[in-house]
């Protein structure tokens, strides 16, 4: 990828933030990718397309490191969830046979599986060596027949959200619009209501939450064409171009996607999230609203009254539980702020939030939430991390499963938010399983154990947490 096409990805005109600084995307500093590289962001963008074979182009060790580590769910192929790569070794380079390795590498790919398409994810070395990865993937494709897409995000390029981005970019590229969508299962379209297709970009369906909300979207008459990417399949992603309407589910790293398809084919887009009773209530609203059917209006109105009371009066037992919890959020993108308005809506405190990973567009978002005072923690090391749970008296850490230990070390309660979690949160019926999670959390008998000093250190004040000086000591 050439210089002036990463400037490009990282000058989006549709953020907020560039529309009125020109700032662009902060520029990566180095050590950037030490949070997940390019390489990274856009095989995790595209991994839960379910019937693709995603082929890691360059050593081992970046497939290693990256393949299935976010919990998304397929409800049908799981062809996904193997991990193919060229795993290129000094030999290949020395011998100058890596793009020969990589053309084997898509014929036994093709042989074996049979996969809808073949997406090549190019890492740092072959990018440093020079290999065309097009010209391969275009050869490949011509001679077995089967779309072969090139994902050009070798690491060095930057940080995981312009990993991301050139994911979409390459989305936009070479699938979008050459396919058209299938049409409705005979008998499926009920009387009096017309079908209306959208798109959910940034949706990666983790421990199957997108179908918490697909029933609500389904009684209305939306069907989602495709989500980029949870749950999908290729030929989904092909005739993305058709969808009425495009809802931006996670923050803006494919912002560009949804720009894109705005000037390519005129579908509206907007910005929301499923997490939170009121977040999911506005995005359903956000729908009717860009399609402007005012019979859809009316039918969704009437779902969100009747889910809000259903799920309000679910929830009451849990949030007598859970009033005046203080709770430290240390995660990124759309969640550093869309679980703000969940904890929120459970009568929590959120404390601080991290924002290492959040654009900016997700930063003026956690201010209008928490206000102009709201903490950002931009650098999550262990330490700072509990310093901020002792000076704000957090009672739980919110947090993605790498810094699991940091809180359990301190005996703090932590809940992984991340997506390698095993609970879906989305949805009316995710803010229950949230809430029962939180409880279960804050309440199990073992913090009042763990915290006790034990029987030969009665002296030492290192019981509680909380204590600064005892943690420090
Ligand atoms: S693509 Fe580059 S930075 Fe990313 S894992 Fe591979 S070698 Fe490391």
């Amino acid at each position: 990828m050439k210089a002036k096409d990463i400037a490009e990805l990282l000058d989006e005109p549709a953020c907020e933030h560039n529309k009125k600084e020109k700032s662009g995307c902060a520029k990566p500093k180095p050590g950037a990718s030490a949070g997940g590289c390019a390489f990274d962001g856009a095989q995790i963008a595209l991994l839960p397309i379910a019937d693709v074979a995603h082929i890691v182009h360059g050593p081992i060790a970046c497939a290693g490191s990256s393949w299935d580590n976010r919990g998304t769910r397929s409800s049908g192929p799981e062809l996904y969830r193997l991990g193919f790569t060229t795993d290129l070794t000094e030999q290949d380079i020395i011998m100058g046979r890596s793009e020969k390795r990589l053309l084997h590498a898509i014929k036994q790919a093709v042989d074996e599986h049979n996969p809808a398409a073949v997406f090549i994810y190019n890492t740092c070395v072959p990018a440093l060596i020079g290999d065309d990865v097009d010209a391969v993937c275009k050869t490949a494709s011509q001679r077995w027949g089967v779309p072969v897409v090139p994902v050009d995000a070798a690491g060095f390029y930057g940080t995981k959200n312009l990993g991301n981005r050139i994911a979409g970019e390459a989305m936009v590229k070479y699938v979008v619009g050459t396919a058209e969508p299938l049409p409705l299962p005979e008998g499926s379209q009920r009387p009096g209501i017309t079908v209306y297709d959208v798109n959910l970009i940034g949706e990666y369906n983790i421990a199957g939450e997108l179908w918490h909300v697909l029933p609500l979207l389904d009684e209305l008459g939306i069907r989602v064409l495709c989500t980029l990417s949870g749950d999908t399949r290729f030929h989904e992603v092909q005739s993305m171009h058709r969808a009425a309407v495009n809802m931006m589910v996670c923050s803006k790293a494919m912002v560009n996607v949804a720009r894109k398809l705005e000037s390519a084919y005129g579908t509206p887009w907007f910005e929301g999230s499923f997490y939170g009773i009121e977040d999911t209530s506005q995005a359903l609203r956000d729908f009717a609203r860009l399609i402007g059917d005012p019979d859809l209006s009316r039918r969704t109105e009437a779902l969100i009254e009747r889910e809000e009371a259903k799920i309000n009066a679910a929830l009451q037992p849990w949030r007598e539980r859970l009033i005046g919890k203080r709770a430290l959020l240390y995660t990124g993108g759309v969640k550093s702020w869309s679980v703000i308005s969940a904890l929120q809506d459970l009568g929590m405190t959120v404390v601080a939030t991290g924002t290492k990973k959040s654009t900016e567009e997700d930063k003026s978002r956690i201010r209008d939430l928490m206000g102009d005072e709201a903490v950002m923690i931009e650098d999550g090391n262990p330490r700072a991390l509990l310093k901020i749970v002792a000076d704000y008296k957090a009672d739980i850490l919110i947090a993605g499963g790498r810094n699991m230990y940091t809180a359990l070390k301190a005996r703090l309660p932590f809940l992984d938010i991340n997506q390698e979690r095993e609970f879906g949160y989305a949805g009316y019926t995710g803010m229950l399983e949230l809430a029962r999670q939180f409880a279960l959390t804050l309440e199990s008998p073992v913090w009042a154990d763990v915290r006790r000093p034990a029987p030969w250190m009665e002296n030492r004040a290192i019981g509680n947490p909380l204590n600064k000086e005892a943690y420090y000591d």
